[in-house]
């Protein structure tokens, strides 16, 4: 049976719906990769731009994954970027603490580009404001602030203090906020989808409703579906949490995390420019945040809580009724129209997983929920390192990851049990 796309928001404002076919029978290529979300995808892109012969697998639709269920907001966090920053050092000496800052604003840079080159129509909106939950934060956003400031940045930030918040939030919950003119938000599923008609123009091979099953190693690589095969000199595996392939190699490294997102009906427009006067996408300090924006045509949309059963929750609007309720007082009782919720792929340090499984596979997973713009540098990266050119992919690759040595189920259970401390933490004021 063909794939169907979950209720989302996203998914009911589709520009163009995919229909791309089946794979049948065999086929050969230069590279293969497995799964369609931003990664595979913007990868597909990439080196069907340097004219490499691509083929696409994609075992639902395009962007049915987290791509097609996230907040949409395209952050300068790459969540792992503390990490990053010290396992660089030992790699890359001083250059280390400059090459995440520019890293963290590549991805932008890609998204802004391409949705131009290839004239995506995605909603592309410029500035989101991080919220101080509890006085303390504001010490974080200070110093993020004048980070900006030093690096040459300042004229995309704004620091805001609690007495000038109502001219930013119409909320009654935070400390003050964090302005930032260089982060983005846009329409997920329109991009992705906007990406692989790019790629598909210049001749990738597109295929949806095709579950890869295994992936034969050897000289070539050969990707086997239920009724077909693509013989590649390289595969990747970009199906980040919804994936099971290559667990000798895999098994431990990655977590699902069920987040849910919902949006509300369409808000009047004096309530839309009361709640969020100026459209900046939001997100607050915690760790397990509350993340919200208003869509195209002004709804709420919002997400937050964090679930790592490894399964989705029950009754996401329910979930979320009361952050949203909490954050804007004056939408209780509001519609919810659309709620969902989506699989992250969660690593235990919080840095992108690059590497391969064997000589010529590769995968390329795991962005802790910050995925809109990480997906894109990874992409880059990877396709560079498919075209020869392996010095950032090396350095990805020699980074040092946390496996947990249990079944997927117990390393969920851990990771839970520290998100509730977390989360207890963090909503005390
Ligand atoms: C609710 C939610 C909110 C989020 N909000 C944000 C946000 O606001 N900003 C942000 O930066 N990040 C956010 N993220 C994270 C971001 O969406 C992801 O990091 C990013 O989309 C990951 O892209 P991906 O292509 O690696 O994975 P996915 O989009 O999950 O794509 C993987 C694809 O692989 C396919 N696949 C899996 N196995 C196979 C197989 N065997 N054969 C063929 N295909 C296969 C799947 O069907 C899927 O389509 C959010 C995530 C969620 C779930």
């Amino acid at each position: 049976m063909p794939a169907e796309r979950c209720a989302s928001y996203y998914n009911a404002t589709i520009n163009q719906e995919s229909n791309y076919p089946e794979l049948e029978g065999d086929i050969r290529v230069d590279v293969a990769i497995v799964g369609g979300g931003f990664t595979g995808v913007a990868t597909a892109l990439e080196l069907s731009e340097k004219g490499y012969k691509v083929a696409l697998i994609e075992a639902n639709k395009i962007a049915w994954g987290a791509t097609g269920r996230n907040g949409g907001q395209v952050t300068g966090s790459l969540s792992g970027d503390a990490a990053m920053t010290k396992q660089l050092r030992r790699q890359i000496g001083n250059e280390a603490e400059d090459y995440v800052w520019n890293l963290r604003w590549r991805g932008h840079d890609i998204i802004k580009n391409r949705v131009a080159k290839y004239g995506i129509e995605c909603d592309l909106k410029f500035g989101h404001i991080q919220t101080a939950y509890q006085m303390q934060h504001m010490h974080e956003l200070r110093a993020m602030h004048d980070e900006a400031q030093r690096r040459g940045m300042g004229e995309f930030m704004t620091l805001v203090s609690a007495d000038e918040m109502p001219a930013y939030l119409g909320s009654p919950l935070y400390h003050g906020g964090l302005v930032n003119r260089r982060n983005m938000h846009l329409h997920s599923v329109n991009l992705c989808l906007g990406e692989a008609r790019a790629a598909a123009g210049l001749g990738a091979l597109i295929f949806e409703n095709s579950p890869v099953l295994d992936i034969e190693e050897g000289d070539l690589a050969t990707v086997v579906t239920a009724k077909g095969k693509v013989c590649a000199n390289s595969v990747l595996i970009a199906g980040n949490a919804y994936h099971k392939l290559a667990r000798p190699q895999l098994r431990g490294m990655l977590f699902p995390a069920s987040l849910g997102n919902c949006a509300t009906a369409i808000l009047p427009d004096e309530i839309a420019s009361q709640i969020n006067p100026l459209d900046l996408a939001v997100y607050d300090c915690r760790f397990v945040l509350d993340y919200y924006r208003l869509t195209a045509d002004k709804r709420l949309m919002f997400g937050g809580g964090t679930n790592y059963s490894g399964r989705d929750p029950k009754n996401v609007a329910a979930e979320l009724r009361p952050a949203i309720e909490r954050t804007f007082p004056q939408l209780k009782g509001v519609d919810i129209e659309f709620a969902w919720a989506g699989m992250a792929g969660i690593v235990i340090n919080r840095i992108p997983q690059l590497g391969k499984v064997s000589p010529n596979v590769f995968y390329c997973q795991g962005y802790s929920g910050h995925g809109v713009a990480t997906s894109h540098i990874m992409a880059e990266i990877m396709a560079n390192a498919m075209d020869g050119q392996l010095r950032e992919f090396d350095l990805f690759a020699g980074m040092h990851h946390i496996r947990i040595p249990l079944n997927e189920w117990f390393g969920n259970q851990a990771l839970a049990l520290g998100m509730l401390y977390y989360t207890l933490r963090e909503n005390w004021r």
